[in-house]
């Protein structure tokens, strides 16, 4: 039996699942992860919290992980309090409560592309219409173009990414001010990869107090090195919590992720101690690349995208991406026609994917 032949709803009839290759090779720089393993007194910590849970197993968690919650808000800062912020398995669940508690069939969601893959298919999966709107050729967004095109559909919900994924521009602020004031809906600014901004690069956290639908996405999958452990959240004006508390699955945070989350954030000197140095190899990737005569986005991200061709944007980034490959070195190709992503990790990683592009 074929997919097609089950009683499958018409809108998932030929779509493709999210599938980023999981290779085994030596150096696999194509999903942003955080390429530092956990430092020893920071697994013995984890470790203590989630045997700490062990025995009240037989109970089920905190529906509404307060004390994440609280740990949380505490870190981001901003005047931010447990009522602010919510937690799920990772961004993605963060992303797909939101739609299911402000889009669904009837509704629209509007994104900027090229940006993150996940978003149209998270509408896709709650039944909400995808605006693909465009950001500008060099990557950044306009205010005014942004706000034609927010005018144009009228989305119930409108997806910013900043830093963005996979070009790994960020936002002015100013932008995201232009499109709440314009936007009907809830505006939702993914900031995955906010721990590496440059400096001067603000955050949209700033924006909250002035902004009642504005929702700050945040994950603990890449600066903190915590891809593994599965854990998102937002920070929101309180009603927006209340909404996806709402859609949300009674006790969707297992007490292990609860507990192991809490201990990483108590952790997180010592887990965001890698941030610099991974900002360091990502302008390293830039400047080498630029030097190279490659065409380079800036990035404000642990990730670096480029014109596989120097100089222009029109070589095949199929060929490159398998000869990378056959090298030893897993990078992502985003399906943006001549360029590639790379992800920024190690010195020796980036030894390793400059050598092999070489
Ligand atoms: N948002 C963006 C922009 C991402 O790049 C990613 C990870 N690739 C995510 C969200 C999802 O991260 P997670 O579900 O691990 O929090």
């Amino acid at each position: 039996m074929r997919i097609d032949d089950l009683p499958i709803r018409d809108d998932l009839r030929g779509q493709t699942p999210y599938g980023a290759p999981q290779l085994d090779v030596a150096v696999r720089l194509n999903t942003n992860e955080n390429s530092y393993p956990l430092p020893d007194d920071v697994v013995e910590a984890i470790g203590k919290a989630v045997q700490g849970e062990l025995r009240d197993l037989n109970r089920y968690p905190d529906r509404d992980a307060m004390a994440l919650r609280t740990v949380l808000a505490d870190y981001l800062g901003h005047g931010l309090s447990p009522a602010n912020v919510w937690a799920a398995n990772g961004s993605n669940e963060v992303q797909q409560q939101l739609l299911q508690a402000f889009g669904g069939p009837g509704r629209k969601a509007l994104g900027f592309g090229p940006s993150y893959s996940m978003h149209p298919l998270l509408a896709l999966g709650t039944g909400t219409d995808w605006i693909g709107a465009l950001r500008d050729p060099d990557f950044g967004l306009d205010p005014v173009a942004a706000v034609a095109q927010i005018e144009e559909h009228d989305p119930d919900l409108v997806f910013l990414c900043s830093p963005n994924n996979p070009t790994g521009t960020a936002l002015d602020p100013e932008v995201i001010a232009a499109v709440l004031d314009r936007a009907r809906g809830v505006v939702i600014v993914d900031e995955a990869y906010a721990e590496f901004a440059r400096a001067g690069t603000p955050s949209a956290l700033t924006l909250l107090p002035e902004h009642p639908r504005l929702i700050v996405s945040r994950t603990m999958s890449k600066a903190f090195g915590f891809a593994g452990g599965r854990l998102g959240y937002f920070a929101a004006h309180p009603a927006v919590v209340e909404a996806v508390q709402l859609v949300r699955l009674p006790y969707h945070l297992s007490a292990l992720t609860q507990a192991a989350a809490r201990a990483a954030v108590a952790q997180r000197d010592a887990l965001l101690a890698t941030v610099e140095a991974i900002k360091e190899q990502r302008d390293r990737i830039v400047d080498t690349l630029r030097e190279r005569g490659y065409r380079v986005a800036d990035s404000d991200a642990n990730f670096v995208l480029f014109a596989v061709s120097p100089g222009e944007a029109s070589g095949n980034q199929k060929v490159t991406w398998q000869r990378l490959l056959d090298r030893g070195v897993l990078i992502r190709d985003v399906g943006l026609p001549g360029w590639l992503r790379v992800t920024a990790g190690t010195p020796a990683e980036t030894d390793a994917f400059l050598e092999a592009l070489g």
